[in-house]
């Protein structure tokens, strides 16, 4: 539809609505949904898929070699990210883009790597690839800081602060294997407050149950909802 042309669709079944529908389709989406005529329908329609949980900056780079376990694909991650430059990013993540389209999708959520090894490249790359397909898909970035970008460490917090300086819509965290994790976790959260972003963590990375942050996340959350400048209908269920 992006040549600005119009189409009507006739007899639909819709997700969640009983009956057949024709439907208006416009250069930007559905313009009417009206009753049809038909008793039977010949199309289904659903609502655009969202993809909430994304790694554009890494996708196409998997070799033939199967990793052996969590840390074997950590260094195989960290060994492809060495070679990342920005065209190649932006190359890597506009085709994922694309493909995410073709196949229904209409937003992403996806975290963009920020540590020694990327720098600011991931972002500027997938920032850029937002950009060719803005208009046709959601993208909201999620800066990202790596298990390689140890928040604990004050220079790592000043990459996390160049990479929010570009203007993500999150601010994300791998936790786990920072040599501090509860500091990294306030660090990220005292973030999230001074920028105004939603928080977006990975608290999965690692195989030891005792060295979960869930419960100090839980508490973290349970703090600022009982905050009075936070009282909002939706935090209540929250506070206790
Ligand atoms: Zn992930």
């Amino acid at each position: 539809m992006t040549d600005g042309s119009y189409e009507r669709l006739t007899a639909v079944a819709l997700a969640g609505r009983t009956g057949v529908y024709d439907i208006e389709l416009g250069p930007s989406g559905v313009v009417d949904i009206q009753l049809s005529t038909s008793a039977t329908a010949r199309y289904v329609a659903f609502p655009g898929l969202a993809n909430l949980h994304a790694h554009a900056d890494r996708t196409y780079t998997v070799t033939s070699a199967r990793p052996q376990g969590l840390k074997d694909a950590l260094a195989a991650s960290a060994a492809a990210r060495m070679m990342f430059t920005m065209p190649d990013v932006r190359r890597r993540a506009r085709r994922f883009f694309e493909r995410s389209i073709e196949h229904g999708v209409t937003r992403i959520r996806t975290h963009t790597d920020v540590d020694p090894i990327v720098g600011l490249k991931s972002m500027e790359g997938v920032l850029s690839a937002r950009q060719a397909v803005h208009g046709r898909l959601d993208v909201d970035v999620i800066a990202f800081s790596t298990s390689r970008n140890d928040l604990a460490d004050d220079e790592s917090v000043a990459r996390l602060r160049d990479a929010l300086a570009m203007k993500p819509a999150y601010i994300g965290a791998s936790l786990n294997a920072s040599s501090a994790p509860a500091l990294a976790l306030e660090r990220v959260l005292n973030l999230s407050e001074e920028y105004g972003l939603p928080v977006d963590l990975h608290l999965d990375e690692h195989l030891d149950a005792g060295a979960s942050l869930t419960a100090r996340v839980l508490e973290a959350a349970r703090a600022w909802a009982r905050r009075p400048d936070h009282d909002q209908p939706w935090l209540r269920a929250l506070r206790s």
